[in-house]
């Protein structure tokens, strides 16, 4: 299908080709970043896209729902069945969106929400102060503990009980450790105040097993679809049958119109896809490659946050090579290691140059790459940090990163190169 298009638009066809070589020649260490199966991508790239479905499945505004009803109700009963859900919501365009539908379900505008900070962990759409979660809403953030990096539940506890908010946030977009969602519920319990959980960075290992599901504690579970859970770019919401019809009408008509069928049907492919032994095994490999690629981090004298991992996200704090995180970025991406820079808890430095870098192997791991080549990655980056202002060691590692990564072909989307 790709191919086609170079006889349609040249110039486009020419920019996806860049990119496709730029996915398959660098390591991708986003730890938010994937790559689809070609199943996945050929149903996102489908005629679905032509079609609107207003509504629900049996309930629609236009005519011509015989197929996409069938679809969406295929989407629903694969994510209800993967996550053990009563409910699940596939219409959200992504998990932003996603995540303020859960909110506008259960409380009122002007209402008291509780998120984990954004430079402590936390997603902007948990309350921070430049998003719309801030203005609707009256936002408490939480802290992590800047001793240990840790989710400190007595102090959580304690600002709950002193601000009383209505909906208590889980969840996290840089945390490195698992995250007990039975406490949380307890304290949202405690206070009176509704459990969200949002899981859209550990989604792919709640369903494989490996991370405790917030499923049996939350009232309402937002997730995106395209992170560990390798699916195509949208969110999703899951939640209690109590909640269900609240749920539906603040994604539509609260917040959106029509759902973008091609991506609900490469949902209900991915969700296929991640019932499956393979998908534990991927899921499997991926933390053990994190905690390796940690362990060898340490070994060259990186502190990491929390000081190691039990997921499939690294934050190296870099206070102790004393280079600035978007310095080494920059370096990194040069030497075709694609990370992200990002806050450490504490971090007194501005969001724009913080001290930090956010690793993690999904995305590697999807390509087969297993402990060598962690070993191998942690060398890199320690060669860049150590060589920070050589731009032709930099260069030589850039070449090593292109040997690796001919050995393991991503997912093939893009058959001309
Ligand atoms: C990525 C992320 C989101 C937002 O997802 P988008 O699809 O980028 O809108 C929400 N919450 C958390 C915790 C995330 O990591």
């Amino acid at each position: 299908m790709i191919n086609a298009l170079e006889q349609y638009d040249p110039q486009i066809f020419e920019l996806i080709r860049q990119e496709s070589a730029r996915q398959s020649g660098s390591i991708r260490l986003i730890p938010s970043e994937n790559y689809v199966s070609k199943a996945v991508m050929l149903a996102s790239g489908s005629c679905l896209t032509n079609k609107y479905a207003e509504g629900y499945p049996g309930k629609r505004y236009y005519e011509g729902q015989q197929v996409t009803d069938l679809i969406e109700r295929l989407a629903q009963e694969r994510a209800t069945k993967l996550f053990k859900a009563d409910h699940a919501n596939v219409q959200p365009y992504s998990g932003s969106v996603a995540n303020l539908a859960a909110y506008s379900a259960l409380i009122k505008p002007g209402d008291t929400i509780m998120g984990m900070s954004l430079s402590h962990g936390g997603h902007l759409t948990h309350g921070w102060k430049v998003s719309l979660t801030s203005k609707f809403f009256n936002s408490v953030p939480y802290p992590v503990n800047t001793d240990t990096g840790l989710l400190d539940f007595n102090m959580i506890e304690d600002l709950a009980k002193q601000h009383k908010p209505k909906i208590i946030v889980s969840g996290a977009t840089a945390y490195p450790r698992e995250i007990d969602f039975e406490i949380f519920e307890q304290i949202a319990k405690k206070v009176g105040a509704y459990l969200v959980s949002d899981i859209a960075h550990i989604a792919g290992l709640v369903v494989a097993g490996l991370h405790k599901s917030p499923v049996p504690y939350a009232d309402v579970v937002s997730t995106t679809t395209h992170k560990t859970l390798r699916g195509p770019r949208g969110g999703m919401l899951l939640c209690k049958e109590e909640h269900t019809s609240k749920v539906d009408k603040a994604v539509f008509p609260g917040l959106q119109g029509g759902p973008h069928m091609h991506t609900m049907t490469a949902i209900a492919v991915a969700m296929a896809e991640a019932n499956t032994p393979e998908f534990v095994a991927y899921a499997t490999q991926v933390v053990k490659n994190a905690k390796i690629l940690a362990a060898k981090l340490m070994e060259y004298g990186f502190t990491l946050v929390t000081g190691g991992t039990d997921n499939h996200l690294i934050l190296i704090d870099l206070r102790s090579k004393d280079i600035p995180g978007k310095k080494m970025a920059k370096a990194l991406d040069r030497a075709r290691i694609v990370t992200n820079y990002n806050t450490i808890p504490g971090d007194s430095a501005p969001p724009m140059n913080p001290n930090g870098v956010r690793i993690g192997t999904p995305a590697i791991t999807t390509r087969g790459m297993k402990e060598p080549e962690m070993e191998q990655i942690a060398d890199f980056i320690n060669t860049v940090a150590e060589n920070i202002d050589n731009e032709s060691i930099i260069e030589k590692v850039g070449k090593d990163v292109l040997l690796l990564c001919s050995q393991f072909p991503v997912p093939e989307h893009f058959i001309k190169q």
